[in-house]
């Protein structure tokens, strides 16, 4: 007997890497460093962000001491890290880079902390998944630059306190909610990373396109910035992968046509949504009733992982109005049905 499956209105890409995937994989991660921005000056858009760091990185320079402890926060891709690098860069010290998932025994962050120079900066992305242990360690680092440990088991175990070069932690998270007050606490500095406008990504193109050295009309850039989710990391790959097409297809100049073109067949719609937000959209609209529905439900019924739906995909729909939320659940708002062109929003 045959078996009739609904059919799914949004194909899947046979692609596997998802465009607009924020995450980075090895291959791309040698890339990324050869557009990252060294300088305040190249590093495009959050104004607000760049003149409050601007002031911070003075007086700090002025007194001879490391900077506050800065925590960042906002979706990935919007230059968390970057700021980070081009803080050292300023302070003229090193920056270490590590995420909370690779601080998985209290000793991979004690031998980070000892090894430190004075002035140094350390990068922990994700810093929302650090384990009990790992952050009580970090508290007195943060606060006293001392590093508590215990040696010894049970009744003969007892606490060496080692001193600290002084440095700056700078943490990275989408989820500040995640943090414990503690943790929060002993940052001196607290700062959120916006989604850029279509403008600002649309320079982002073109500096990336000049290092790449692929020729695009300002149009062009325009469009793959419209389509960006606001997100430069997601900008940068968006222009490779419309690079690839007209390089195929024998043209030498990305034109709003083309990169309109290239995009549409990586099914990166106009508002730069793919099929996985279309997917979340329309499950919600045609299950749930547009709404409110809770995320677990909407990750039970799309296939897709609750915390990607949560850090990945809801923030940009909530940006853009899509989405809503209440004290109920999620909301399909009226635009949303518009864009799918659907009704049925009662
Ligand atoms: P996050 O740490 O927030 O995930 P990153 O700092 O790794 O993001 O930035 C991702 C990529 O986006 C970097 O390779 C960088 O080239 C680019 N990028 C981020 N912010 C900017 C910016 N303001 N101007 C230009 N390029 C940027």
């Amino acid at each position: 007997m045959a078996i009739k499956r609904n059919q799914n209105p949004h194909p899947k890409p046979e692609k596997k890497e998802r465009l607009t995937n924020t995450k980075t994989n090895q291959d791309q991660d040698s890339l990324e460093e050869s557009i990252r921005p060294h300088s305040f000056d190249e590093y495009i858009g959050q104004k607000d962000l760049k003149d409050v760091l601007s002031i911070v990185i003075e007086a700090a320079k002025t007194r001879n001491e490391p900077m506050d402890h800065l925590l960042l926060y906002g979706p990935p891709g919007l230059g968390k890290t970057t700021i980070s690098l081009i803080l050292a860069s300023q302070m003229g010290v090193n920056c270490k880079i590590t995420a909370a998932p690779a601080l998985e025994r209290p000793r991979d962050i004690t031998g980070l902390l000892v090894n430190l120079k004075p002035g140094d900066i350390l990068f922990i992305d994700e810093i929302h998944r650090l384990n009990r242990l790992t952050e009580e360690l970090l508290y007195p680092a943060m606060e006293d630059y001392r590093l508590e440990i215990t040696i010894g088991k049970g009744q003969a175990a007892r606490t060496r306190s080692i001193s600290l070069p002084k440095f700056t932690l700078v943490g990275a998270t989408t989820k500040v909610g995640a943090l414990t007050s503690p943790l929060r606490d002993r940052f001196g500095l607290i700062q959120r990373l916006k989604f850029y406008e279509p403008q600002e990504l649309a320079l982002i193109i073109q500096r990336t396109a000049k290092l790449l050295n692929t020729s695009i009309t300002e149009e062009g850039s325009q469009e793959i910035g419209r389509r960006s989710r606001g997100t430069p990391r997601i900008a940068n790959r968006l222009l490779r992968r419309v690079r690839d097409y007209i390089q195929v297809k024998k043209f030498d100049t990305i034109t709003q046509e083309l990169a309109a073109e290239a995009l549409d067949i990586y099914q990166v719609d106009p508002q730069g949504l793919d099929w996985t937000d279309r997917l979340i959209l329309d499950t919600m609209m045609t299950q749930f009733n547009g709404g409110p529905v809770g995320l677990e439900a909407v990750a039970a019924a799309t296939g897709e992982d609750v915390k990607t739906i949560e850090e990945v995909y809801e923030p940009y729909l909530l940006q853009i109005g899509y989405l809503n939320r209440t004290p109920r659940g999620r909301v399909v708002t009226a635009s949303a049905y518009q864009h799918l062109g659907k009704t049925g929003l009662s």
